[in-house]
């Protein structure tokens, strides 16, 4: 991490001279269980994880907000009096939207920005080691980080709940992506060897062990480095199937359903829809399922359930791909405890559930599966439950 402590301020002085006021970080995510339920008021179970986006940061004099990434060339720069979700176009919509969605949050709590004397301009820094769009949310790392910066410099003392959904409020009203909270919850919640149980109803998180350094597991991504063109369509048509779903089902939100449920639901709905329908309900089910598991006893007994999702997303949900199947049964050919595809679908990874002792052999065993196959190489890689969002000095 020191290293990249290092290279956010080098890469804030090759911008914009001198020494950051301070560096923030927060980590990508990957999601254990619970798939496609944020949006349908259900359970999610994230960890945070041990790649990191890191902002460098200082106050200036004027009202001039500027942005730099390491991943991406030049300065973007505005003033915060132009702010608005329509002028805010590429990578930059992800730092900036954040300040657009703090600076309204300013304006409404009655804080600087309203009582008149304006909130300073800020330059900002950033780099990441988190892979973008391989399903880790490298979106929400960005969010979050900027948001805990901009934080701390406008002195806003915003709690971590109301950051995540300024979070999510700028990926849905200036970056266009109608994504739900699970990310950026993820991102400023996490902790060492525990996962956030997320209820998107009530908003409530709770903080669970997952025990992996006892047990002496942990979880490998594999990046199957392949997205499909109608990945935004497949999750739009999910989205319109759950509410077509719930209003036949007289429900205002497929939360409200339970397993049973679902007899009434067949005899009710056209096959697809049910079939929809019946992964977010079983699905939400695993989610309380595995949390339960891990209380009682432990990760060895959890890869039934990350199984029957990876199932139920495959024939249920439909959003699973050639390549992500082939990485899940190989994984759990080679003895992973459990396997399924994670993220949104159509492409991007899976996670594999592995005892310490047996990783290196399910990783290459993948690996063999997809050359066999005639796929692209995957990327695989191990990841480890860490601390969520944090300021680094
Ligand atoms: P994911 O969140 O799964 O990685 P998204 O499509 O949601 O994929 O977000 C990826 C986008 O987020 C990138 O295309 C880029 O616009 C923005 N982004 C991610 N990381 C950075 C970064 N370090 N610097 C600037 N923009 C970034
Ligand atoms: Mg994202």
């Amino acid at each position: 991490m020191n290293e990249l402590l290092q290279r956010g301020s080098e890469h804030f002085a090759s911008h914009f001279g001198g020494t950051p006021d301070g560096l923030w970080s927060a980590p990508g995510r990957v999601n254990l269980i619970g798939e496609h339920t944020d949006y349908n008021d259900g359970f999610a179970f994230p960890i945070a994880i041990d790649k990191r986006t890191t902002v460098a940061a200082r106050a200036r004099a004027d009202r001039l907000l500027r942005v730099a990434s390491s991943s991406f060339p030049g300065v973007v720069e505005v003033c915060l009096d132009d702010l608005s979700p329509d002028a805010l176009t590429g990578w930059a919509a992800y730092p900036l939207g954040v300040a657009w969605a703090m600076s309204q949050a300013a304006g409404r709590a009655g804080g600087s920005a309203a009582a008149g004397s304006p909130m300073a301009g800020v330059d900002l820094a950033l780099t990441s080691d988190v892979p973008a769009g391989a399903g880790l949310s490298s979106s929400a790392a960005v969010e979050c980080a900027v948001a805990l910066a901009l934080d701390d410099l406008w002195g806003l003392g915003l709690d971590r709940q109301e950051l995540a959904r300024l979070g999510q409020l700028a990926e849905n009203k200036v970056v266009g992506a109608p994504t739900g909270i699970m990310d950026q919850s993820a991102s400023l919640l996490g902790e060492p060897d525990h996962g956030i149980l997320l209820d998107c109803q009530s908003l409530q998180t709770q903080s669970v062990p997952l025990g992996f350094a006892h047990a002496r597991a942990g979880l490998l991504v594999i990046d199957t480095r392949t997205s499909h063109s109608h990945a935004d369509g497949g999750y739009a048509s999910r989205r319109r199937s759950c509410e077509d779903g719930a209003r036949s089902m007289g429900v205002g939100s497929l939360r409200a359903l339970g397993p049973d449920d679902l007899p009434r639901a067949a005899a009710l709905l056209d096959d697809q829809t049910f079939r929809r329908v019946r992964h977010i309900v079983t699905e939400n089910q695993r989610v309380l399922d595995t949390v339960a598991a891990l209380r009682t006893s432990g990760p060895a007994v959890i890869g039934t359930f990350l199984n029957e999702s990876h199932v139920s997303m495959r024939d249920d949900f439909e959003i699973s791909t050639p390549e992500l199947d082939l990485a899940v049964s190989s994984a759990q050919e080679a003895g992973a405890v459990g396997a399924r595809m994670t993220g949104g679908g159509f492409g991007g990874a899976a996670i594999a559930l592995v005892r310490d002792d047996d990783a290196g052999r399910v990783a290459e065993e993948i690996a063999v599966s997809f050359a066999r196959a005639g796929y692209t190489a995957p990327h695989i890689f191990p990841v480890t439950a860490s601390e969520g969002a944090r300021r680094e000095r």
